[in-house]
């Protein structure tokens, strides 16, 4: 998902409906997440998070989404050596498998957009380190995105803490600007080299997201002409959040809300949470 519209910098009112909408959107994922089961099809999983979004009248930001045709589902749902941009269907969840959700709503005009990745009951280490790998990324990322910092100061944090455990980053998609359209300039890569790209102000609102291949980098777009995959086959995972930079530091707008929904932040390694502290990894840090 392409295009991109200049870059908007937000006010703090805006900022307080993009955080409305990152928290209906953490709870659509959230239920999605919730719905992962053996034998649960990825249909299933797009339901979950359609009921939530239809509770809080918030509107689907990837269906109709322009591509080859337009995105026909409000989730996409990924398996395995798929990285993003699946859609949701008749498939069933197996033991053992990983499953990429991403997500997108739209409140008040502006967009939520995150994405998370979790095994299906019990996974292989590589593919729990795989999840750990790239959730920390996603971290390291959001810590980055400080005042005076540059958007490759952003990248080279995430694609130092990917290489860092032998994993590789995807070349062909990115992170990106996010408000009122769901991408906005910046272009934000998982690759890049710290002091160059745009400078970040406050205001600025990025969404962030490590695609990360256990194997070689390169991804293919699949018959179905949306879903992409890695090339030779291996596991992929994505995490994404939305973020603000503020004068305080950044800060998460897809998260959970610590009073409305008091303790079901604490899931999944603190993502929901904004992973307030690094999640346990038994790689080097970036
Ligand atoms: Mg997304
Ligand atoms: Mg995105």
């Amino acid at each position: 998902m392409k295009g991109s519209r200049g870059v908007v910098l937000k006010s703090n009112r805006e900022l307080a409906i993009m955080r409305r909408a990152g928290r209906i959107n953490a709870l659509a994922l959230l239920a999605a997440v919730e719905a992962v089961r053996p034998g649960a099809t990825t249909a299933d999983l797009n339901e979950a998070a359609v009921a939530v979004l239809r509770e809080y009248d918030a509107e689907p930001a990837f269906l109709g989404y322009p591509g080859a045709y337009p995105y026909p589902a409000a989730t996409t749902v990924c398996i395995n050596q798929e990285l993003v941009h699946g859609i949701p269907g008749n498939r069933r969840l197996q033991e053992g498998d990983l499953v990429s959700i991403d997500c997108g709503a739209i409140v008040e005009g502006f967009v939520g957009d995150s994405a998370i990745t979790v095994g299906v009951g019990e996974i292989s280490a590589e593919a729990e380190r795989l999840i750990q790998v790239t959730a920390e990324a996603l971290r390291v990322g959001i810590e980055a995105m400080r005042l005076g910092h540059r958007t490759g100061d952003v990248s080279a944090a995430i694609q130092q803490r990917v290489e860092a455990s032998k994993f590789n980053v995807v070349r062909e998609y990115t992170g990106h600007g996010v408000g009122r359209a769901m991408h906005e300039d910046p272009q934000v890569p998982n690759y890049g080299r710290a002091g160059t790209g745009m400078t970040l102000r406050v205001g600025m609102t990025i969404a962030l997201e490590p695609m990360v291949l256990a194997g070689r980098p390169e991804t293919q777009v699949q018959e179905d002409q949306w879903t992409v995959s890695s090339v030779d086959g291996s596991l992929t995972a994505h995490f994404e959040h939305s973020v603000a930079v503020t004068p305080n530091g950044p800060l998460a707008l897809t998260t959970l809300d610590p009073v409305l929904d008091a303790g079901l932040g604490d899931r999944y390694n603190g993502y929901f949470a904004g992973f307030p502290k690094p999640v346990k990894d038994q790689g080097a840090r970036g």
